[in-house]
């Protein structure tokens, strides 16, 4: 069966997803596994469709000793073990820059122009890169496209984009990006055949998951986001504080001496949940403790995502509909309920029922606006771009596209 191969790769984990494509088109997941622990204790996972385990293998550390070496290994065992040569690869890539609006094919000076991105997202771009420069190297006749976290949100008006800094900074790329763009994007492209009724209308989606993002779609556009220039803006994630006055940047250097590089350490490790709380950064943990700085993480969380839904809708002159997804949007009714109560005054009303079953729609037949509940899937998102932009290429069919 022909396939895409769809990478999501990080700092000290390679992620990726094989979707089978049948003869009519049709993208079906087969297989996804992880390379995780590089640096640490290496350790290739894969199960397929029905959950079924593929591989569970450790590796000496020196064996992997990064990003590079660990997708050559996935890759190896994908093709020598499993058989699967996909037709192309999807790779998730966090930062598009100014540029790039939507997917790109992948060539030596995509590349270039990718690596000069690497200062505006130094902790993500060089790892997504890795990757996509190994196979580049190893397999150049393998296409590759490049699925951006930025780009669903380049159509914002310049009011979204601006800071308010020297025009000659935002030519230089100071703007306000916004990520989790392949999660907003789906959902955009879900909404009319789950609730075609709010597709078209005015949305605020809520992405909560270890990053925690929202994002305020009309009619299926993104016009507004919490997050900005890097993705440690907007609401409190796992370890990332989310909005924070830059002059408490300014005295953590001045007062506390902390350099650029325990700065950033500091801003993405060590804030957000598991700064407030003490405890943890995991939602589920969070929830089962009993300690009281564990439940005020949680209220602030909940607070602050009450605050950008105010934000988003005067973004979007008002409101029709709310969806939440990502980890602990798709999978704690608490916090959804929680939510739901700061979005009373906007004409939310929940159903307690629906809540708890987790169903798509999840609020009172009588809410003035309706609240749902919509699965994201980025890696499918991926893959079907990385599968649109082949078609493209080789309009006459997907077998021809098989790269040799
Ligand atoms: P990532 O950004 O790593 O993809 P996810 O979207 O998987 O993150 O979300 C991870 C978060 O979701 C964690 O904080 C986790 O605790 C939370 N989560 C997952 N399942 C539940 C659940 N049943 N109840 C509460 N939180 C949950």
């Amino acid at each position: 069966m022909d396939s895409i191969l769809v990478v999501n790769a990080g700092s000290s984990s390679v992620k990726f997803q094989v979707f089978g494509l049948d003869s009519e088109g049709r993208l079906s997941r087969q297989l996804k596994g992880q390379m995780d622990g590089i640096g640490s204790r290496p350790r290739l996972r894969a199960s397929g469709a029905s959950g079924d385990t593929l591989a569970d293998r450790a590796y000496p550390i020196e064996a992997i000793p990064d990003v590079a070496v660990a997708m050559t290994v996935a890759g190896t065992w994908l093709r020598e073990e499993l058989r699967v040569t996909p037709l192309a690869v999807g790779h998730r890539v966090v930062h598009g820059g100014p540029n790039y609006d939507g997917p790109v094919l992948v060539d030596h000076g995509v590349v270039a122009r990718l690596e000069r991105l690497e200062p505006l997202a130094p902790l993500h771009q060089p790892h997504n890169l890795a990757p996509i420069k190994s196979i580049l190297a190893n397999f150049p006749a393998l296409p590759q496209v490049a699925c951006f976290d930025t780009a669903f949100h380049r159509g914002h008006d310049a009011v979204a984009d601006h800071y308010a800094l020297p025009y000659r900074l935002h030519e230089e790329g100071i703007r306000r990006y916004g990520f989790h763009g392949l999660s907003y994007e789906y959902i955009a492209k879900t909404l009319p055949k789950v609730a075609p009724e709010i597709a078209d209308g005015r949305v605020i989606v809520a992405h909560l998951g270890s990053g925690a993002s929202m994002c305020a779609l009309h009619g299926g556009r993104s016009v507004e986001s919490t997050l900005g220039f890097t993705a440690l803006d907007g609401l409190p994630m796992g370890t990332r504080p989310g909005q924070l006055d830059p002059g408490v940047v300014l005295y953590l250097i001045s007062a506390k001496g902390m350099t650029p590089d325990q700065l950033q350490d500091f801003l993405y490790r060590d804030c957000g949940l598991k700064g407030l709380s003490g405890v943890s950064n995991d939602m589920r943990e969070l929830q089962a403790s009993g300690d009281p700085r564990a439940t005020f993480a949680i209220d602030y969380f909940v607070y602050r995502i009450g605050l950008y839904a105010g934000m988003l809708a005067a973004a979007l002159q008002g409101l029709d509909a709310f969806v939440f997804t990502a980890g602990i949007g798709e999978n704690s009714a608490s916090t959804r309920g929680r939510v739901a109560e700061k979005l009373e005054w906007l004409g939310v009303a929940l159903d307690p029922l629906e809540n708890a079953k987790h169903a798509l729609k999840i609020s009172k037949p009588a809410s003035r606006i309706p609240v749902y509940v919509v699965p994201t899937d980025e890696e499918r998102m991926i893959a079907e771009h990385t599968l649109s932009l082949l078609w493209k290429m080789h309009p006459v069919g997907s077998t021809h596209a098989r790269a040799s």
